[in-house]
């Protein structure tokens, strides 16, 4: 990773910049690398969208976000002023050759011809490709270093789409100028797995088949789909989180040790586990995968309504805010290990973690006690940690084993706060470090994985949903994926009920 590259002049364009992203993420987290001294002295940012507007009230709008979202808080006015001052609005029309035109001629202007120049796409996906084509005709950018794309998900709808879109991109940039966002590989918590299991060598001789029984992969929501009931519609749970975070995610648990931290070494790794994740067959879809959707509840003691009820979602919508599956990796570290993976809307809290269950031991020599397996619990969110539930003896006479729990959490350890996962992508893409993001083999490799549950399930209306209550873990259907294995969904350690540790709140 390029952690100490000199950072030159950079112009960053933000097509779709009058929307939700741009307030809420990608401004937040330019304003805090920008007050934490990590963009270069010469900067400037381009806001394009249609709406019609001036820089002043463009960058009004963009102050509401910074003070409403910023990890800091509001903004101070001296270094508020300084950073707006950089910040230009181009209202545009995406279908016109001329707002290109435009565009390319402003960035070719003075200091930013030899700039760093990023586009990046935050609009709806449908214009993706026009952007990109459009940018084509005008310039050659292939090796052009100094230009960058950055692609925000969803990365196509399936392995089809997402193979045209890649052709699109890679007809007009090199692979390596083309940055796909999966905002999870930003997050401090995910990168630290590779640190954990890398830079200590106790993990790596006990992460295997012989010593880990399982996998589970967690990533909950307490809320609802709110106001974005027009994009789950087309999207779903599978897409919107399976396709991307959780796939991610195992990736990093489950890929070989890499040789260096070079881009490409660590997205072969994982690439490597993508493509030794065994094939669904259509007939056995049910058997691995389960989905569900939610009724209309109470949630802190308020009424919330079912999936179908909410705002342009369809009165009989058949898409899925909920999936539970099961995956096999065939290779020789984790044959016959099923990783468990759930993600949904409405379920018992807001937590994404990762529980690596071992075996029992071989031989319980405590006869009257029952000693329970081990589990090591890494704690993506809310609170970032890592916790291993191990046995000791109780005090007391006689030999009774109690489990006990080794804990750290990045808040106690480290002390400062940690940079939103967006800073670190865009700090990423400014320096010109893609390791964090996703390769064109990667995204449609993970398609792939999910294909035949895609088609099975979009060509068959669920009949039981709505099938699960906000607040409970899912349908009936997730208890029996895992159960019929002898096994069962384990709480997240921060939902632990009782828990007076101050792991999680
Ligand atoms: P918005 O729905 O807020 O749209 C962004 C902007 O695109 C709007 O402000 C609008 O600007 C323009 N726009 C909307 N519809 C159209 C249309 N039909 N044709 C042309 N322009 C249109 O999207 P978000 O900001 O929420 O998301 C942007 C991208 O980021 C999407 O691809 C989304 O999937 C992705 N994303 C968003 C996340 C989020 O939390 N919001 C999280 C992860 C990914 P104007 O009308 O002024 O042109």
């Amino acid at each position: 990773m390029l952690r100490d590259v000199k950072i030159g002049p950079t112009v960053i364009v933000i097509f779709g910049a009058s929307g939700d992203l741009t307030r809420r993420k990608i401004i937040p987290a330019i304003y805090n690398l920008f007050i934490d001294g990590w963009l270069p002295e010469t900067f400037s940012i381009v806001g394009v969208a249609r709406t019609a507007s001036t820089d002043e009230a463009f960058c009004h709008q963009l102050r509401e976000g910074v003070d409403t979202f910023s990890r800091r808080g509001k903004a101070k006015e001296e270094e508020w002023s300084k950073f707006a001052s950089a910040i230009k609005y181009m209202a545009a029309d995406y279908n016109d050759r001329q707002t290109y035109l435009s565009l390319l001629e402003d960035l070719d202007a003075g200091w930013r011809q030899s700039a760093n120049k990023i586009f990046y796409l935050a609009t709806p996906p449908t214009l993706f490709t026009v952007i990109v084509e459009q940018l084509g005709q005008l310039k050659a950018f292939r090796g052009e270093k100094n230009y960058r794309i950055v692609i925000e998900k969803p990365f196509g709808k399936d392995l089809e789409s997402a193979r045209a879109l890649n052709q699109s991109l890679t007809e007009v940039f090199d692979e390596a100028q083309i940055y796909r966002i999966d905002h999870y590989l930003g997050k401090e918590t995910v990168q630290n797995i590779l640190a954990f299991r890398f830079a200590n060598a106790m993990w790596e001789p006990i992460w295997n088949r012989s010593y880990i029984d399982h996998v589970q992969i967690t990533v909950a929501e307490k809320v609802g789909v709110g106001r974005r009931g027009g994009y789950y519609e087309g999207a779903g749970a599978l897409r919107d989180m399976v396709q991307n975070h959780l796939l991610q995610v195992m990736c990093l648990v489950a890929m070989e040790p890499p040789t260096s931290f070079q881009a490409d070494e660590i997205r072969n790794k994982r690439v490597d586990v993508l493509s030794a994740i065994r094939p669904i067959e259509k007939d056995e879809v049910e058997k691995f995968a389960v989905r569900g959707q939610y009724d209309r509840g109470v949630v802190d003691d308020q009424p919330v309504p079912a999936y179908r009820e909410e705002e342009n979602v369809a009165e009989d919508s058949g898409k899925e805010t909920f999936v539970a599956m099961k995956l096999y990796i065939d290779n020789w570290r984790w044959q016959g290990v099923p990783f468990y993976l759930r993600t949904g809307k409405h379920l018992p809290g807001r937590v994404s973690e990762i529980s690596l269950q071992f075996r029992p031991v071989p031989h319980h020599p405590f006869s009257d006690s029952v000693t329970p397996a081990n589990r090591l619990a890494i704690q993506i969110e809310p609170k970032e940690g890592i916790m291993l539930r191990t046995q000791a003896k109780e005090p007391g006479l006689g030999m009774k084993i109690k489990p006990v729990e080794m804990h750290y959490t990045y808040q106690e350890v480290f002390k400062s706060a940690s940079p939103e996962a967006y800073e670190t992508l865009l700090l990423d893409v400014v320096r010109g470090d893609p390791s964090l993001f996703m390769r064109n083999d990667q995204v449609e490799m993970a398609w792939s994985v999910l294909g035949s549950v895609l088609e099975i399930w979009e060509n068959s209306i669920p009949v039981d949903f709505p099938n699960y209550a906000p607040g409970e873990w899912g349908p009936k259907g997730a208890e029996d994926l895992i159960t019929r294995d002898g096994r069962s969904w384990l709480v997240p350690a921060c939902l632990e009920s009782n828990r007076k540790d101050g792991i999680c709140p």
